[in-house]
């Protein structure tokens, strides 16, 4: 049996037509069952000496000689067989000169079971293998093709319910994977042996039998059985199947045509015989040739029909059938010839595989079915009522229409999120949405405004200077529209919660006078450059202003959308959700401008000790001095006694000396409180602040990486945009914050990085002061001054 490699060559076996004159001197097979060396006389008739031998050796897979049919269908036919079973093309294929056996082995007799050849065989290997294979569920089907001078002819046409040729005839026609099929040729489906070998004896009886100098029986045609076998697994229940095809190829005689002696019609099909045979060498040295990327398989019927069938992905194997005699010797070499070209063919056989698409819908769908379930018992277990997950009908799809737009008007605070497919059905309305504004605002400028092209507008803005009355929008690429008046902006959809509603109302009450203010502005940058608003200008070019023209712009309903200044946001925050924050930032206040105000009285009393100290200090001095130059003063035992008034201020001196020690004391102490107080209040105001741009940031949609960004104080990436501009400030907003921070001073909230800096300043001053402390006043408990006060309250 032959065993399939991957990458190895078409395996050729000869196979010899036993003759009582077989030309033994001639032709010898070796020992090892697979070579023959042939021995050629020189040809006299040539003018070459004569009794000159050439010799020549051929090295094939294998040698049939007086070996049985079943014998040669085990070698030949079996591995092909099976192969096929399991997935993989095979060709089985009988070359050689009319007479040398090729239908013997092919068909064999047809009268005798015994010397049935490997088309019999092969089909009651199919049908007992199909059987045996319980497990898969294989479908047989058969065509008998010939081809006779160059025409392609169905032998099983004659067969009963057999559908007839179309109107394009029979055709090699070339499939998607690469194979061939023939177009018009009938396949039979067959489900037994018996069955098969019906079609198979229809077939012979219709084969078209030309009459021969050598052979009467012999054909003049090429034939092609076709097994078609398809597989599906009935195990598994797999969208997979496989498929194959057996090709059982009986050739043509391949005698030359000066050796046969006809003419007229024999004539003609010896031609075709040997230009189709010709080609068929062609190919297969095309195939052998590994360097060749073209392989001439149209140029006649036979090879277009064995594009598929010769090596490559196909188990292919040929019988060179040879006939003896010494006469024939020609003939045989020429066959061994062939035969040892087809040798060097590769074949790299793989399974057809293919993916039944009904079947593989139907996989999907239960598997679906199945993640449906198991969703469903996901969402009884998390408390989730319910849930869909169908497409959208159309009524769903409107009432997530109606709730979009109900959310755009301000009408509905929330939209709950409920499925995938809702929140992309509701960004699909976002999106449909903004569309329609667009469009909208473009229609409405398109009324007011004659486009032009921006490479246009320069000469067109000098023109409808001069024109006046026709004013010019610029179009410019890849920004929209950009016309002489404010550019409606929907960079901002708010998400308020109920609590922050009233925040923001008052916020757009307080933008109405701002948005006057701009109104009256030039167009900013990425704004055409010519383009003129003509109600701006009169006839005499002069400035309107801006206040008296209809305030009704295409961009007026959008403008409401612009954030609340900060400033005025911070004034709510404090009131509502930073009230907490900010109480205690009011009581630590207050903590500290009274601990302040006791510092300042401190310290001018220790000043005042200090001056007195250093005044009495100095008048005892003077004294000492003055009672120094007349002469101390000794008691009756000889000791300096001081005088009334030099006493007193000595007392007065130590006196004045406790008391400051004591005010210093006191000093030191308030002093670290302050700090303290200070600090307290710092970081009060530092998370109010922080609070608030958070609050306001959330408020107005900024992108959470942004938010980020914010929070971190780190680098802004590229492509985000400063918070300003995140916030939509235009210009002069800009400016009035700007000033606003100043004029808010400590509580203003875009002063938080100057307070994180003064922080930072303060942490590090007082870490300096405390190092430079002395020891003993740095081992004082730290809360010892501290605990006479009033509480403080503390943020952290
Ligand atoms: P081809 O098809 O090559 O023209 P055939 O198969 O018709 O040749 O064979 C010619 C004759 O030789 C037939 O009568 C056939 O029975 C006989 N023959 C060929 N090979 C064998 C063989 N191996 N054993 C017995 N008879 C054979
Ligand atoms: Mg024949």
């Amino acid at each position: 049996m032959m065993i399939v490699h991957p990458g190895s060559e078409v395996r050729v076996l000869i196979r010899s037509r036993p003759t009582a004159n077989f030309a033994q001197e001639l032709i010898e097979y070796l020992p090892d069952g697979q070579t023959v060396s042939v021995h050629q006389r020189k040809d006299s008739r040539k003018g070459v000496v004569n009794n000159q031998l050439s010799s020549w050796s051929f090295r094939l897979d294998g040698v049939l000689h007086d070996v049985s049919q079943e014998e040669v269908y085990g070698r030949v036919g079996r591995g092909v067989v099976l192969g096929a079973l399991e997935g993989y093309n095979g060709t089985v294929m009988c070359f050689g000169q009319t007479g040398a056996g090729k239908t013997y082995t092919m068909t064999g007799a047809t009268e005798s079971y015994k010397q049935r050849g490997i088309i019999p065989r092969a089909l009651q290997e199919v049908f007992c293998e199909v059987e045996q294979r319980s497990d898969h569920a294989f479908s047989v089907h058969l065509s008998f093709l010939e081809i006779y001078n160059e025409t392609l002819v169905d032998l099983l046409a004659s067969v009963r319910g057999c559908p007839g040729v179309g109107p394009g005839g029979m055709a090699v026609v070339e499939e998607a994977g690469g194979g061939v099929s023939v177009r018009g040729l009938s396949l039979h489906p067959v489900h037994s042996e018996e069955a098969a070998l019906n079609l198979l004896f229809e077939g012979e009886m219709n084969r078209i039998i030309g009459a021969h100098a050598l052979n009467k029986h012999s054909s003049r045609s090429h034939c092609i059985l076709t097994v078609h076998i398809e597989s599906r697994s009935r195990t598994l229940s797999d969208a997979k199947y496989v498929t194959s095809k057996l090709n059982l190829v009986d050739l043509a005689g391949s005698e030359r045509l000066g050796k046969t002696g006809s003419g007229g019609q024999v004539l003609k099909e010896a031609m075709y015989i040997n230009k189709s045979l010709s080609f068929l060498e062609q190919a297969i040295l095309a195939l052998a040739d590994r360097r060749r990327d073209h392989v001439p398989f149209r140029q006649t019927k036979l090879t277009h029909a064995l594009k598929d069938s010769l090596g490559g992905n196909c188990n292919t194997v040929l019988v060179a059938n040879i006939y003896g005699e010494a006469s024939q010797i020609e003939e045989t070499l020429s066959t061994l010839r062939f035969a040892s070209r087809m040798k060097c063919v590769q074949m790299d056989p793989v399974v057809n595989e293919h993916t039944d698409p009904v079947l593989q819908v139907r996989k999907l769908e239960k598997e679906i079915q199945l993640l449906k379930q198991e969703l469903s018992i996901h969402n009884t277990l998390a408390n989730r009522m319910g849930m869909s997950y169908d497409t959208l009908s159309e009524t769903q799809v409107a009432e997530i229409q109606s709730q979009v737009r109900m959310y755009l008007e301000g009408s509905l605070d929330e939209i709950n999120i409920v499925s995938i497919r809702q929140i992309q059905e509701v960004f699909a309305q976002f999106k449909q949405a903004v569309q329609q504004q667009e469009q909208k605002v473009k229609d409405q400028l398109c009324q007011n405004y004659t486009l032009v092209e921006k490479a246009q507008s320069t000469a067109g803005s000098t023109a409808a200077k001069s024109r006046g009355s026709q004013g010019t929008v610029g179009v410019v690429e890849g920004h929209g529209f950009g016309v002489g008046l404010a550019v409606p902006s929907e960079r901002h959809i708010r998400l308020l919660s109920p609590g922050r509603t009233k925040a923001i109302k008052t916020k757009e009450l307080a933008s109405q006078g701002r948005k006057e203010a701009v109104e009256g502005r030039s167009p900013g940058p990425g704004k055409p450059v010519e383009s003129v608003n003509p109600v701006q200008r009169d006839r005499e070019g002069r400035k309107h202003d801006p206040q008296s023209q209809e305030p009704q712009g295409p961009q007026e309903p959008l403008r409401t959308d612009s954030p609340p200044p900060k400033a005025e946001a911070f004034e709510d925050f404090k009131a509502e959700r930073g009230s907490e924050i900010n109480r205690i930032l009011k009581e630590n206040k207050v903590v500290l401008l009274e601990r302040c105000a006791r510092l300042r009285e401190l310290t001018e009393g220790v000043n005042t000790a200090k001056r007195e100290i250093d005044s009495t200090s100095t008048a005892l001095h003077q004294w000492r001095d003055k009672r120094q130059s007349q002469g101390q003063f000794v008691s009756a035992e000889g000791v300096p006694v001081l005088d009334e008034a030099e006493l007193s201020l000595a007392l007065r001196l130590r006196e004045l000396k406790t008391q400051y020690r004591q005010q210093y004391e006191e000093l030191r102490g308030t002093k670290a409180e302050v700090s303290y107080c200070q600090h307290l209040v710092d970081q009060c105001r530092t998370r109010l602040l922080n609070e608030f741009e958070s609050w306001y940031n959330e408020s107005f949609l900024i992108p959470e990486e942004v938010q980020a960004m914010l929070r971190s104080g780190g680098p802004i990436r590229p492509g985000l945009v400063p918070v300003y501009k995140a916030l939509a400030l235009e210009e002069d907003e800009q400016e009035h914050f700007e000033h606003l921070r100043y004029e808010l001073l400590a509580d203003s909230p875009s002063a938080i990085s100057f307070y994180n800096a003064h922080n930072r300043t303060v942490q590090r001053r007082n870490y300096s002061k405390a190092m430079s402390q002395t020891p003993v006043q740095k081992t004082t408990p730290r809360g010892s001054g501290r605990t006479k006060l009033p509480a403080i309250l503390s943020v952290i």
